[in-house]
């Protein structure tokens, strides 16, 4: 079921995911941010406003002011002291920050920072309710890359067991989100949310909207004046990836930008991003039994033992249940 509607309020909007947006500026219209809130109060959509790093004309922020939403600010936002979401776009800016007690925050950062940078990313932690880590380059994870992201993950993992030990909770996607989760928990861009861009059309996701001209117009999903039309929109439905349907790495993002970039198909997710979920996914039922050993944790929680990292290579076996 539709339940957000994320608004890109100009072209140079933050990504928060793994996707990069442009440099070059173009504020969505007025009489179209307009409609898009009409839109998402007629749907009965939550809005999350998605930030440049300027300041916004006074009318946009009235505007913006008139329905209930959240705001996603990267964090060199003149505005950031309103932000929901803080999203740093270098690890650079995680350097001596103070810490941001309420927001969630976002990392964006590609493997070889992640592996050059663990420490920083590992102390950064304890420093926000939430981080989340976001990789920009998983298409070009080779078999070693995937070996040094097992290791990066454990280190966040001993760091989780730490501050656990001492009565902290923090919270990252990588680690702690499969130990509270009982059921997936992905992106779901195009069933329980989608994009309106600055061009005043919807798209399954911001990715598309800076995809390709070919993927531009395949992803876009109808404008405000014609109405929403979702193409084949089962697909972007969780019974129909025949992968990840019988997966357990409930914490995984199931990308289907990715899926289209690197397999062609949005069923389909490529191996890169399938064994980084895995890997994750070991270290929270590393973390969960660690903890336990401490305090009662999560105790109805039940992350099984499994022998592989990419369920393409069990998918004999489920092809048979
Ligand atoms: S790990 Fe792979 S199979 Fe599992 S949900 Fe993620 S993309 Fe789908």
């Amino acid at each position: 079921m539709l339940q957000y509607l994320i608004i890109l309020l100009d072209d140079s909007s933050t990504s928060y995911c793994h996707y990069n947006s442009q440099s070059a500026n173009q504020l969505i219209g007025l009489s179209d941010l307009a409609e898009g809130i009409k839109f998402a109060m007629k749907e009965n959509l939550m809005i999350q406003f998605v930030y440049p790093d300027f300041d916004l004309p006074t009318e946009y922020k009235k505007l913006i002011e008139t329905i209930d939403h959240s705001k996603i600010m990267p964090s060199t936002s003149p505005l950031i002291d309103c932000a929901d979401i803080i999203i740093f776009n270098n690890w650079k800016e995680l350097v001596g920050i103070t810490p941001y007690s309420k927001a969630t925050c976002v990392l964006r950062i590609t493997k070889e920072d992640l592996f050059t940078q663990k420490e920083l990313v590992k102390q950064s932690i304890s420093k926000f309710s939430r981080l989340n880590i976001v990789i920009t380059d998983i298409e070009s994870f080779s078999e070693a890359d995937l070996l040094e992201y097992k290791s990066v993950i454990s280190t966040l993992g001993e760091e989780i067991e730490r501050l656990y030990s001492w009565g902290q909770s923090p919270q990252t996607n990588v680690i702690t989100d499969r130990i509270s989760l009982t059921r997936m928990n992905n992106c779901n861009a195009g069933y329980n949310n989608i994009t309106l861009a600055p061009d005043g059309s919807f798209y399954v996701c911001p990715a598309f909207y800076y995809s390709c001209e070919e993927d531009k117009a395949a992803f876009c999903i109808g404008n405000l004046q014609t109405g929403l039309k979702i193409k084949a929109a089962n697909l972007y439905k969780l019974p129909y990836a025949p992968l990840c349907r019988n997966c357990d790495a409930y914490q995984c993002k199931r990308c289907v930008w990715i899926n289209r970039r690197m397999t062609y198909d949005i069923t389909t997710p490529s191996r890169e991003q399938c064994v980084l979920a895995h890997i994750e996914r070991n270290e929270s039922r590393r973390v969960l039994e660690a903890i336990r050993k401490e305090k009662t944790f999560y105790p109805e929680q039940d992350i099984p033992e499994i022998g592989y990292l990419d369920p393409y290579e069990v998918r004999v076996d489920w092809h048979k249940m």
